[in-house]
């Protein structure tokens, strides 16, 4: 059996958490499996970096961060490859490049392409555990890229399809997926399985637990996953296509914090005004979420949205060399804002969610900003002092239905 095994950052922190791996890494490979180790850089080792590099440069180049924040996961894999050897079991670290994990040439948000298999088959065959680095890959011009924050998981899931992997395991610091983060709502329930789409849904809507591209990648080739926690023996969560369990009305609630508003005041009511707006902003990469636009008046409307908070720049400095074009009269923007959605697939033919939603954040003297809905899922956006207390007064709300 092949099986590929994906540690996060807290698992693997000091020595202690090292060498509690490496003896789960030996439970498989003692059994005569093959035995593949993603990991993702020691603890906070990827925040410490980002702030070393802000201590030096206010606005570093994306190539520049890649190729800093990378060594984090190349410390871990060295690391790990040393505690097994000192075990007694042979072991090596590989690194994107000698992989050789190709990504699209964006830095700090590539994306993989394509995986040679020929290298780690070559040191399964000769009976190594092999220990790639997350969250890196190498793109067109052979520099070093990321996959975005939480990225490992992402590398583990295209490792196990590119292998053809029997299993795919993600250990992380939490023992599954539970209905809403259970560091911030202590009420919230492991589920034993999740649907892909449903997983996808949340962990786009803020769930870190895993990252969003992994789960995407995960259904495209059918991965089957399993979420579970490193320090304990718990089953964990599966993530599938098809769940046992009938719908539940909701699966889950999740927030994000990443968000900032943008309104975009007194642009000429004319056809062809929000495509203007919203392409200048595709064609630098920067992803809108929810929009709204005002009721025209005076030949003049107001559309706002929301982007990425560390987007939050580039946006307002585009928009604002452009103002004249759009002919738009001025920009504001609110970066304490925060994103807190509920998700179920049971929700589509159900319409008491959103108002059980919006009564559960009244109850507790919310006020919303901004709505939008889709098949699976309602979120709304809120100011960012409220999240943890909005996540906690939506999951009481819905506590009947999960
Ligand atoms: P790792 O370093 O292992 O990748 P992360 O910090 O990226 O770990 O993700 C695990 C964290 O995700 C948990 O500690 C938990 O606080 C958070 N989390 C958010 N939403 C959920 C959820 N619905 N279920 C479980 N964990 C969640
Ligand atoms: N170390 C990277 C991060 O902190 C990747 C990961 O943990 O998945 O974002
Ligand atoms: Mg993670």
């Amino acid at each position: 059996m092949l099986i590929v095994k994906k540690f996060g950052g807290s698992s693997v922190a000091n020595k202690e958490r090292v060498y509690n791996v490496a003896e789960r890494i030996l439970e498989d490979y003692k059994k005569g499996h093959k035995v593949v180790v993603v990991l993702s850089a020691q603890g906070d080792t990827t925040d410490e970096l980002v702030a070393k590099a802000k201590e030096i440069s206010s606005n570093p180049s994306r190539r520049e961060m890649d190729m800093l924040l990378t060594t984090g996961e190349q410390q871990s894999v060295a690391l790990m490859a040393m505690a097994l050897e000192n075990l007694g079991y042979p072991a090596v670290s590989l690194n994107a490049f000698q992989v050789a994990m190709r990504t699209t040439s964006v830095y700090s948000n590539a994306r993989l392409k394509r995986i040679d298999a020929e290298r780690i088959d070559a040191e399964l065959e000769r009976r190594n555990i092999v220990l790639v680095t997350g969250f890196q890959g190498i793109n067109k011009y052979d520099d070093i890229t990321t996959l975005g924050r939480g990225g490992s998981d992402t590398t583990a899931v295209a490792l196990a399809a590119a292998l053809n992997a029997d299993r795919c395991e993600i250990f992380t610091d939490v023992d599954g997926v539970y209905t809403a983060d259970p560091r911030v709502v202590k009420d919230a329930k492991k589920m034993d399985e999740i649907t892909y789409d449903e997983m996808l849904e949340l962990a786009s809507l803020g769930a870190k637990v895993l990252h969003n591209r992994s789960v995407e990648l995960a259904k495209k080739y059918g991965v089957e996953l399993v979420v579970r926690s490193s320090l304990t023996q718990a089953e964990g969560t599966i993530v599938r296509e098809e769940c046992k369990v009938e719908k539940m009305l909701v699966s889950g609630v999740a927030a994000d914090k990443n968000v900032a508003r943008i309104a975009v005041i007194g642009i000429k009511d004319e056809p062809g005004k929000a495509f203007e707006l919203f392409s200048l902003l595709g064609k630098h990469n920067i992803n809108v979420d929810i929009i709204l636009q005002s009721i025209g008046r005076k030949g003049t409307k107001d559309i706002s949205f929301t982007v990425p908070r560390d987007a939050l720049e580039e946006a307002k400095r585009l928009l604002e060399e452009n103002l004249g074009k759009l002919a738009a009269q001025r920009l504001e923007h609110d970066d304490h804002v925060s994103k807190v959605s509920v998700v179920g697939a049971g929700m589509a033919s159900n319409p008491g969610v959103a108002a059980l939603m919006f009564e559960s954040l009244y109850d507790a003297d919310i006020n919303i900003k901004m709505i939008s809905t889709s098949e699976i899922k309602i979120s709304v956006l809120i100011d960012e002092r409220d999240t943890e207390r909005a996540l906690n007064a939506i999951h009481e709300g819905f506590k009947d239905r999960f």
